[in-house]
C-alpha cells in the first residue's frame, strides 16, 4: 500500500512539477520585468516584442500540453505538446470550443455532477460551462480524458490557469489564500482567458492499475486477495441489507493439496491451483467475487441471491467443477474440494460472521468425508468448538502423559511366528476419552505437533522394543510410522539416531513406514533424507501400498525393504477379482525386486488363505491380534506361536 501512496505522490508530483516549472519561469520573467522597470527601462520592455516572444517561447516549448482559451472557452492557442497529445494541429482547433472538441459530453456532465457533490462546486452548472473562473479552483488537478483526433482517449491530469488582463496568471491549484484568487479575477472582470495544462497520465494510470491489481489480487491465480474479498463481501452485505436480498459465501478447500505438493512438487501444485481458479471463475457469474485466501483455500461471494435453492445448486456446482481430472504437464491429477456455505441474513448478521461461518461449514464438509458441500447451521458451532478445544488439548497431551504406544504383531506367514511389531499411537484424554488416530494424527500434522510427538514415538518405540526383545529373547523388528510433516523436519536423522543410541536398538531392527506419496516427492531433499536413513542402517517400508499412485519404478529407486498392501485390497481380494489381481501382481513384482510383502488388516481365515496361496511374506491384522500395550505383547507372541500349526495347515 505504501507503494501506491508513493506512486500517487509521484503522479501528483510530476504534474505539479510541470506547473511549477512554468510558474518559476513566469516568476523569473516577472522579476526580470520588475528589475527592468526599476532600471527605468520599462517602456523598452513593455512595448517591445521581447516580452511576448519570451512568453510564446515558453508556451510553445513547455514539455506539458497547454491549451489557451478566451473567457468563453474558445481555443486561442495551443502548444506543440498539446498538438502531440490531441493529434490535432493548432490551425484546426483555434477558434473551436475546447470543451466540445476535447471532451466527451457525457464525461463532462458526470464530472460536473461529481463536482456538485463537493460543496460550492460547479455542479449547478452545465458540464460545458465548467471552464469558468469560479470553476478553476474546483478543477485544480482534476483527472479526466482528452479525446484525440483518432477517437481514442488519453487520460490527463489538468491544472487550470486563469489569465488576467495584466498578463499575470493564477493557477487553479492555489488554495484560495492568495488575495487575487481566480474567482476574484472573474468578479473584477480581469479574467481574459484560461490555460489548461495537461499531463498525459496513461503510464501512471497503467502502473497504478497494475499495482492495485498486485496489492489486491493473488499473484498466482489472479483472483481477488483477502482484503478485496472482505471489502466485496461487506459491500454485498450492505446492498442486500438495503434491497432485502441475500448473500451467499462459499469457502472451498482442496482436499488433496498437501498430497499433490508432496508427490508432484510445488510447481505442479501451483498449476493445479491455477486450474482450480479457472474452473471456479467459469462456474460463477462475472459479478461474483472469487478469491484465494490461503494455500488451497478459495472463497466465492455471490451477491443478490434470491432463494436458498440457488445456494444449494451453486454449492454443488462448485464441488462438481473440481472433480474432473486435471492434466498437469502430462500427469493426470485428481482433486476434490470440500465446500462450506453461509447465507446472509439467515445465518449471519454481518460480513465477518458470514465468512467465518462458511469456514465452519467447510470444516464440517471435510470431516463428513470431503468432496462435498455443507451449509452452515447453528449446530455446527458446537462442533467447531469441539475441534478447537481438541487442538488445544492435543498441545498438552504429550506433557500430560496422555499418549502411549500400542504394538501390533507382524506375523511371518512362512514361519507362523511373530517377527515384528508396528508401533501405533494412542491418545486417551481425561474428558474426551479415547481419541482415534484418524482424528488426532491429521490434527497433529496440521498443527506441526507431530514433530515433537513423532520424536517421542521414536524414543518410546525403541526403548519399549528393546525391553521386549530382551524379555522374549527374539529379534523383533520395530516399525514406526512417519508422517509427511515429520519427513520435512530438519533434525529427523538426529531424532532417529538419538532414539537408537538412547535405547541400544540395532539400527537394522528399526523400520520406518512411509506412505507412497512421500516417496514420490522427487526433490533432492527427499532422496537425501531417505538415503541418510538408509545409511544409518534403518529399514524402509511403504505403508498403505496401492492407495496412492506409486509405481514400482520408484520403489527400485528408493530401495525399499518391505511393502505393506493396504487393508482395503486385502479385504476385497477374496470377493473381487480385480482386487485379487492387484494383490497378486504386487506380490509377484515385489518378489521380483527382492522386496518383502506384508498384508495389512487381515481379519479372516479366508483372507489369510488367499495370501498364503499368493505367497505373501507377512501379515498383520486382528486375525492374529489388534494393537496391544507392550505389557501384553509377550502373551500375544505366545498365542500366535500357538497357532503356528494352524497357519501351516491352511
Ligand atoms: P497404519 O499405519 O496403516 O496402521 C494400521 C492401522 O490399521 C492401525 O489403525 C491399526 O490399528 C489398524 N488395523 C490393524 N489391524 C486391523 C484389522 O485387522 N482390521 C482393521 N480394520 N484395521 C486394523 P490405527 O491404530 O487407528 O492407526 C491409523 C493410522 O494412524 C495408521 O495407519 C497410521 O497411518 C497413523 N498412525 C498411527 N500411529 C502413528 C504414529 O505413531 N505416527 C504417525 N505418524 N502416524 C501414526
Ligand atoms: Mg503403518
Ligand atoms: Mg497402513
Amino acid at each position: 500500500m505504501i507503494d501506491l501512496v508513493a506512486l500517487t505522490m509521484a503522479t501528483v508530483g510530476a504534474l505539479l512539477g510541470a506547473a511549477l516549472l512554468l510558474r518559476v519561469r513566469q516568476y523569473r520573467l516577472r522579476q526580470r520585468k520588475l528589475e527592468l522597470e526599476n532600471a527605468g527601462l520599462t517602456a523598452a520592455i513593455s512595448s517591445s516584442q521581447q516580452w511576448a516572444e519570451m512568453n510564446e517561447a515558453i508556451f510553445q516549448n513547455a514539455p506539458v500540453s497547454m491549451i489557451a482559451t478566451d473567457r468563453d472557452g474558445l481555443i486561442t492557442s495551443m502548444n506543440r505538446a498539446a498538438e502531440r497529445l490531441c493529434g490535432y494541429s493548432r490551425e484546426e482547433l483555434v477558434g473551436t470550443a475546447c470543451m466540445t472538441v476535447l471532451h466527451d459530453k457525457k464525461e463532462l456532465e458526470s464530472k460536473a455532477a461529481e463536482l456538485a457533490q463537493n460543496e460550492g462546486g460547479v455542479g449547478d452548472r452545465d458540464g460545458f460551462d465548467v471552464l469558468t473562473a469560479s470553476a478553476v479552483d474546483d478543477l485544480a488537478g482534476v483527472k479526466w480524458n482528452y479525446m484525440r483526433r483518432d477517437g481514442s482517449r488519453v487520460p490527463v491530469s489538468v491544472v487550470m490557469q486563469t489569465v488576467t488582463a495584466d498578463g499575470s496568471s493564477t493557477d487553479g491549484s492555489t488554495d484560495g489564500g492568495t488575495d487575487r484568487g481566480a474567482a476574484g479575477f472573474a468578479e473584477s472582470g480581469g479574467v481574459t482567458g484560461y490555460i489548461a495544462i495537461a499531463v498525459d497520465i496513461t503510464e501512471q494510470k497503467q502502473m497504478m492499475a497494475r499495482m492495485t491489481q498486485m496489492a489486491t489480487h493473488d499473484h498466482l491465480t489472479k483472483l481477488a486477495g483477502r482484503a478485496l474479498l472482505q471489502e466485496n463481501t461487506a459491500q454485498a452485505v450492505e446492498r442486500a441489507r438495503r434491497y432485502g436480498t441475500q448473500v451467499a459465501v462459499f469457502v472451498l478447500d482442496l482436499d488433496q493439496m498437501k498430497r499433490i505438493n508432496d508427490s508432484l512438487g510445488h510447481t505442479h501444485g501451483d498449476k493445479v491451483l491455477v486450474e482450480v481458479a479457472r474452473r471456479l471463475r467459469g462456474t460463477v457469474r462475472s459479478s461474483d467475487t472469487v478469491a484465494r485466501v490461503g494455500g488451497d483455500e478459495f472463497v466465492v461471494v455471490m451477491p443478490d441471491i434470491m432463494n436458498l435453492g440457488d445456494v444449494e445448486q451453486c454449492g454443488l456446482n462448485l464441488v462438481h467443477c473440481i472433480v474432473p481430472p486435471m492434466n498437469i504437464d502430462g500427469h493426470e491429477v485428481h482433486v476434490t474440494a470440500s465446500v462450506g456455505a453461509c447465507v446472509y441474513p439467515d445465518f449471519a448478521a454481518d460480513a465477518k460472521h458470514l465468512l467465518k461461518r462458511a469456514d465452519v461449514a467447510m470444516y464440517v464438509a471435510k470431516e463428513d468425508g470431503r468432496n462435498q458441500y455443507r451449509v452452515f447451521t447453528e449446530d455446527m458451532l458446537k462442533e467447531t468448538v469441539d475441534r478447537l478445544s481438541m487442538e488445544h488439548v492435543l498441545r498438552h497431551a504429550l506433557a500430560n502423559e496422555e499418549l502411549r504406544l500400542e504394538y501390533q504383531p507382524q506375523v511371518s506367514l512362512g514361519k507362523g511366528v511373530v517377527v515384528g511389531m508396528e508401533a501405533l499411537l494412542r491418545w486417551t484424554h481425561p474428558k474426551l476419552g479415547e481419541v482415534p488416530p484418524s482424528v488426532f494424527i491429521p490434527l497433529a500434522e496440521e498443527t506441526g505437533l507431530i514433530v515433537s510427538i513423532g520424536a517421542w514415538v521414536f524414543q518410546t518405540a525403541c526403548r519399549e522394543g528393546v525391553r521386549l526383545r530382551e524379555e522374549l529373547g527374539m529379534d523383533l523388528m520395530i516399525s514406526v510410522n512417519l508422517s509427511p510433516r515429520q519427513f520435512q523436519q530438519r533434525d529427523l536423522i538426529e531424532v532417529i539416531e538419538g532414539a537408537l543410541h538412547g535405547s541400544g536398538l540395532p539400527a537394522e531392527s528399526l523400520e520406518i513406514e512411509i506412505t507412497e506419496t512421500m516417496v514420490m516427492v522427487n526433490s533432492t531433499t527427499t532422496l537425501d533424507t531417505l538415503q541418510r536413513i538408509r545409511d544409518l542402517g534403518v529399514k524402509i517400508a511403504i505403508d498403505d501400498f496401492g492407495t496412492g499412485f506409486c509405481s514400482f519404478t520408484y520403489l527400485l529407486q528408493y530401495q525399499v525393504d518391505r511393502l505393506k498392501i493396504d487393508q482395503s485390497f486385502v479385504r476385497q481380494a477374496v470377493y473381487d477379482t480385480n482386487a485379487a489381481a492387484v494383490v497378486r501382481t504386487i506380490i509377484a513384482m515385489s518378489h521380483g525386486l527382492g522386496i518383502k510383502v506384508v498384508a495389512e488388516g487381515v481379519e479372516t481365515e479366508e483372507q489369510l488363505r488367499f495370501l498364503l496361496r499368493r505367497r505373501c511374506d507377512e501379515a498383520q491384522g486382528r486375525l492374529f491380534s489388534g494393537a496391544v500395550p507392550a505389557s501384553e505383547f509377550a502373551r500375544v507372541v505366545e498365542t500366535v506361536g500357538g497357532t503356528q500349526m494352524s497357519i501351516r495347515s491352511l
